[in-house]
């Protein structure tokens, strides 16, 4: 006990995404009552795909999602990598088998929205674990007698309640880390995600099956299937301003065709088939700023949200969420210092694959002698090769 907090008091988890909803059930695991806040008045099909790698999915699996994921999650046998200015095939990094023989859990990829509504639902059958939609968190005070209280407002009226701790899971735009004294904002990075989902019926044989990246200057493209294999997910990265009030927003077709005028034509015509695009502005959170302050820590997103060019910023929330509570167990008399060794326990790791992901944005989009030369690299690297650079990455274990 600390500061007049009971531990045994729950735990506020404020937003419902990816982060939140995994950390409520490992927090449940540890034996806390957990209090999950949501935002979003409901949980939609909001979203486009997600990579979970091995280290993502053996978290997944300890906290017994992994059989109610499988039919909606897509195992591509490896991921092709070409050169968008040519259109040939570069490279091709083994993931399916290879990747479970050697890690012990698959490499998939997802729809959001089904990893979302899977951990929700078990979130929803096990006791001990309330969600409240509509419910906006805002602060945490102590009050006169030393009692933690979080307030939040639920369907537009003011509440609060006495909690343990507050664990901000919300999202990049976090308002839960203006509660950490030295935190700073999120940063557009000056490049936008356009996304789109294709029916796979709608799609050449030709993109079905192995995921896909496709690498160009000032641009990159990436593939793969998802809703259990019956949708293809397609991202553009360009470098693009963003004008937009929202930081997601329909997007134009044709501004997207233009960027992409000297692609292959098998590119253009597969980023002709869908009749909608959306866009969505990347932004990053250092995660080498704190992310606790007291009984408040932030996790995923709100922490630390990264670029997607090593597609881990989905595990990187779920591995926070295994080792949070594998710090914060319900007998934790020191609530501040769990808190703290959590922290420190994962910024290292956090704050290292944030800077792979930033240094890929620039090798991704190399142009003139550096392309030639990153592309000579891919050509006559052995594919097993290719996939043991991320064996750190991938092999990472919560136990660890
Ligand atoms: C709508 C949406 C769509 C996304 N689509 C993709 C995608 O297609 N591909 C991809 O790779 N990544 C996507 N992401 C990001 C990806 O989900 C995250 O990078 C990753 O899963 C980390 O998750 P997180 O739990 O930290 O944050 P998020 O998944 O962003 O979840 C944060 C949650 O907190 C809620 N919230 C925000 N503020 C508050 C508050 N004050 N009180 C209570 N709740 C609050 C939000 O509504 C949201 O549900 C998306 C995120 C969102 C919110």
């Amino acid at each position: 006990m600390s500061n007049g907090v009971s531990p045994s008091l729950p735990i506020v988890i404020a937003g419902a995404g990816i982060g939140g909803l995994t950390a409520a059930l490992a927090l449940r695991r540890k034996g806390h009552e957990v209090l999950l806040l949501e935002r979003a008045e409901e949980v939609s099909e909001v979203g486009a795909g997600l990579q979970l790698s091995p280290n993502a999915c053996h978290v997944l699996n300890q906290l017994g999602v992994l059989d109610a994921l499988e039919p909606h999650a897509f195992a591509p046998e490896n991921l092709r990598i070409s050169s968008g200015k040519t259109g040939t095939q570069l490279a091709r990094v083994p993931l399916g088998d290879f990747v479970r023989k050697r890690h012990g859990s698959p490499f998939w990829v997802i729809h959001r929205a089904d990893l979302q509504q899977v951990l929700l639902q078990l979130v929803r059958e096990t006791s001990g674990i309330t969600v409240q939609l509509a419910s906006e968190v805002h602060s945490l005070e102590s009050s006169p007698y030393d009692h933690l209280l979080c307030k939040y407002e639920a369907s537009g009226s003011p509440e609060r309640l006495e909690c343990s701790a507050l664990i901000g899971a919300d999202g990049v735009w976090s308002k839960t880390r203006k509660l950490i004294p030295g935190h700073e904002n999120a940063r557009f990075s000056g490049q936008v995600a356009y996304r789109a989902t294709i029916p796979i019926d709608q799609v050449p044989e030709r993109w079905h099956g192995d995921s896909g990246l496709w690498l160009h200057k000032n641009a990159h493209l990436v593939h793969y299937q998802v809703r259990g294999g019956n949708e293809l997910n397609v991202v553009v990265l360009v470098a693009e301003p963003w004008e937009d009030e929202t930081w997601s927003a329909r997007a134009d077709k044709e501004t997207l065709k233009h960027a992409l005028k000297d692609w292959p034509t098998e590119i253009l015509n597969l980023i002709s088939i869908p009749d909608q695009w959306l866009k969505w502005a990347l932004c990053s959170v250092d995660a080498t700023g704190p992310w606790t302050h007291g009984h408040v820590a932030l996790m995923g997103d709100a922490a630390h949200a990264m670029l997607p060019y090593m597609a881990q910023g989905a595990a990187m929330a779920i591995e926070d969420a295994a080792i949070l509570a594998k710090h914060l167990p319900a007998s934790a008399e020191n609530i501040p210092a769990s808190l703290r060794s959590f922290e420190r326990q994962r910024k290292s790791r956090v704050a290292h694959i944030q800077a792979i992901a930033r240094k890929n944005a620039q090798v991704f989009h190399f142009s003139g002698i550096p392309a030639i030369i990153r592309d000579t690299v891919l050509r006559y690297s052995k594919p097993e090769a290719l996939t043991a650079r991320f064996d750190d990455i991938y092999g990472w274990r919560s136990q660890q």
